[in-house]
């Protein structure tokens, strides 16, 4: 079955210029298909330069990919015209981390509501407009009569990205691209933004692609779950298994940072080597070897030899390190397979 959007082995190089110092893997060798039949909650999680961003941009076409492909409904993304293209832009929608750049101040916030039903056409008269916004503002559980007519600054930033996701809902797509969606709002209002986007999946069908750095949300809102680092994927699968019991060095550490609630308790991460934590650097293009072998406690001669391929430890999850390479190894493009075994 053809995937809503795929991207299939796809590789994106950064600093190939004449100016440039030297090229830059920023993602490397990435597949991923979202179904447009089974709707899904997928958590894509990783620290500053893992690739998060890069890959926001191929998934809505903002960029093209260095080789490898994007896809919407079997057709490349970046050469979508008519109505391929404007099927692709009210399919999938994306939802940014900070809501008040999407806003006119001089506007009310109707206009962002406004704007793309006159663009799609949804309403036939201003009473239909009015219905179809106030339906969109109830989904994610806000007061119409307390939200339209109001303008941004009036609204807190809880409000206003819920708005977003709104926005997002009016046009019925079958994706959301959520880019760290709840990052700039208060802890107490992450749940609730979350919960919509949640109530969105079961109740619209719509899929959820969720980019976060926060292990945190992803384990509580995806049912699998893609760890990068340096703009490759380190572990993959059903979100249970690889939050409860991470197998990749990296996830173990990301899983160990997790504050524990209990203050008398013993911190539970790994020891890692070389930098703290903090924006992960890009990888140069050239010899390959495992991206985390400076920071590993575990690394070996082979990890600096050759990048590890993925290594299906359990029916659901993959990990791209040696110490699970008793197991069988599965190219990129499998994981997909992989990852849709994890959904009921
Ligand atoms: Fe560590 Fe080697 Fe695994 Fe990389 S491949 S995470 S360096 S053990």
């Amino acid at each position: 079955m053809t995937a809503l959007l795929e991207a299939r082995n796809v590789t994106k190089v950064f600093g190939a210029g004449l100016l440039s110092a030297g090229e830059t893997v920023a993602l490397r060798d990435f597949s991923l298909a979202i179904s447009g039949e089974q709707p899904s909650v997928t958590a894509i999680v990783g620290e500053s330069g893992s690739g998060k961003t890069t890959l926001v941009r191929l998934l809505l076409g903002l960029a093209a990919p260095t080789s490898g492909q994007v896809l919407f409904r079997g057709k490349e993304l970046t050469t979508l015209t008519g109505d391929d293209r404007r099927r692709f832009l009210k399919d999938v929608q994306a939802i940014f981390q900070d809501p008040f750049e999407v806003f006119n101040p001089f506007y009310k916030v109707d206009h962002v509501l406004a704007l793309p039903i006159e663009n799609f056409g949804l309403a036939a008269s201003k009473r239909e407009r009015r219905e179809l916004m106030e339906s969109a503002l109830s989904a994610v559980g806000l007061r119409p009569e307390e939200t339209l007519g109001r303008y941004p600054h009036q609204l807190s930033g809880g409000q206003r990205q819920r708005i977003m996701v709104a926005r997002a809902v009016l046009l019925r797509p079958r994706l959301i691209i959520a880019d760290e969606p709840v990052s700039m709002v208060d802890a107490s209002l992450r749940a609730t933004i979350l919960n919509s986007l949640l109530t969105l999946n079961r109740d619209l069908g719509i899929s959820i692609v969720y980019i976060t750095h926060d292990l945190t949300t992803a384990f509580q809102i995806s049912e699998d779950i893609i760890v990068l680092y340096r703009g490759a994927v380190a572990e993959a699968g059903a979100v249970g298994l690889v939050v409860q019991t991470p197998e990749h060095p990296y996830t173990r550490l990301l899983v160990g940072s997790i504050p524990a609630p209990d203050p008398a308790a013993a911190w539970q991460g790994e020891r890692v080597l070389g930098r703290g934590s903090g924006a992960a650097r890009l990888i140069p293009t050239g010899p390959s070897f495992c991206a985390f072998h400076d920071r590993c406690p575990h690394a070996m001669p082979i990890c600096v030899e050759q990048a590890p391929p993925l290594f299906q430890t359990d029916p659901t999850r993959v990990a791209a390190c040696y110490l699970a390479r008793d197991s069988p190894v599965v190219a990129p493009e499998q994981m997909t397979r992989i990852l849709a075994g994890t959904r009921p």
